[in-house]
């Protein structure tokens, strides 16, 4: 059975692919590499014993595409290749509609070229915006508040309007909540090209003294501890509940729209705790004002992936510490090698994003 994964060079994507082998998938993964680097295919080999097939392109590419549907017979599609920063996308709008919302129609239309019909979307809890209850529930109003969120919202309505046309079609939209955490082996994880804009590799940075200090943004929100609730979850969990869509889509046509989170809350300062705990560093951190555009909580009802697909996350947030800080102490300039990455934040490469 082949799968392909578009952006399975990436962080979700990687482990994905690692959970796709392990349960007899082949996958072929394409990647323009815009923000990440083939040395993940041998971390992927080396964790599972099995070289995915890589493909250097982009999915806006139609040529590109139709060579990968004629050469290989897909049976799936795992479509996580995106741009993904809230803040640049309100810098660059063109580029996030471009790259989301026109590699999607260009993979969907291979797809119906090629008669392959199952297909499985990286949504984000982030068409919610500030929920007006919690925890989330799918039927909750979407309200995206960045050009990155509407670039999720149109793509989810496209597919809504795909299986209303062709219900033969097998579509999962996953509404991903915070995903973090790496495998266990310590060989892929996330790996941030520039500064972390995330807590959790912000603070495993701070750990390894990649940064100097975690700024807590907002001390004074109205929740147990005054900083802000979100749900964590692990990407091995993330990348199984992928794996139990699939199994749902094998026996169902029609469109699913799932949470995937845990259905739990931790704050920022029970993460810093828990990451002090499970990597036995000093964070330090200073509380500084609210970063603009936070929600103060948010987790999700996570009743109904349970429900529909039989999955539900089981790692804990101690296990999501332990297994980022053993990937970042194992490779604490990420893929590339420290003299690279030293080069990279001078700006003395030529691959270096901004
Ligand atoms: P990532 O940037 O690590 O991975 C995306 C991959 O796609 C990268 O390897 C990149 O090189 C590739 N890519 C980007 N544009 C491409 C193009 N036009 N053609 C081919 N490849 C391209 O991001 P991630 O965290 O793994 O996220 C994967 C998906 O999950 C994205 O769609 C993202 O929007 C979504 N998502 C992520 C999060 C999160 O917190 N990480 C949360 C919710 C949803
Ligand atoms: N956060 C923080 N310092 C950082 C990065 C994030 O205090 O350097 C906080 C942020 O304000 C939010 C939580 O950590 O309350 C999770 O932020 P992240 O960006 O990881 O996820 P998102 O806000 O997109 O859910």
């Amino acid at each position: 059975m082949n799968i392909l994964i578009t952006g399975g060079c990436g962080y979700i994507g990687s482990h994905c692919a690692v959970v796709a082998i392990k349960a007899g998938w082949h996958p072929i993964i394409l990647d323009d590499l815009s923000n990440s680097g083939e040395f993940v295919i041998e971390r992927i080999h080396e964790i599972t014993g099995v070289r995915p097939t890589f493909i250097r392109g982009d999915v806006r590419d139609a040529t590109t595409l139709k060579e990968v549907f004629s050469s290989w017979e897909i049976d799936a599609v795992l479509h996580f290749a995106a741009h993904k920063a809230v803040g640049e996308s309100v810098e660059v709008p063109l580029s996030y509609y471009h790259n989301n919302v026109g590699g999607t129609l260009t993979v969907l239309e291979a797809m119906k070229e090629y008669g392959v019909k199952t297909f499985v979307f990286s949504s984000s809890a982030t068409v919610y915006g500030e929920p007006k209850e919690v925890p989330i529930q799918e039927h909750s109003p979407r309200n995206p508040t960045s050009p990155y969120a509407r670039t999720k919202v149109i793509i989810e309505d496209i597919l809504a309007d795909l299986t209303e046309a062709e219900p033969d079609w097998r579509i999962a939209r996953l509404r991903y909540f915070n995903p973090v955490g790496a495998h266990e082996s310590g060989l892929i994880g996330e790996d941030p090209r520039d500064t972390p804009n995330n807590l959790m590799p912000y603070i495993a940075q701070v750990a390894v003294g990649q940064q100097e200090r975690l700024s807590v943004f907002g001390g004074d929100y109205p929740t147990r501890d005054g900083t802000c609730l979100r749900d964590y979850i692990h990407v091995m969990d993330l990348a199984e509940g992928h794996l139990a869509a699939l199994d749902h889509l094998r026996g169902n046509e029609g469109l699913l729209t799932v949470n995937l989170g845990t259905g739990t809350n931790s704050s920022v300062l029970e993460v810093i705790g828990a990451f002090q705990k499970a990597s036995g560093q000093d964070i330090p951190y200073e509380i500084v004002g609210r970063r603009p555009g936070d929600v103060s909580a948010y987790w999700a009802d996570a009743s109904l992936a349970k429900q529909l697909l039989g999955w539900r996350a089981k790692r804990n947030l101690a296990a999501m510490c332990a297994d980022t800080w053993r990937w970042q102490a194992a490779n604490p300039s990420g893929f590339r090698k420290p003299t690279e990455a030293r080069q990279h934040r001078l700006g003395l490469d030529s691959h270096s994003q901004t």
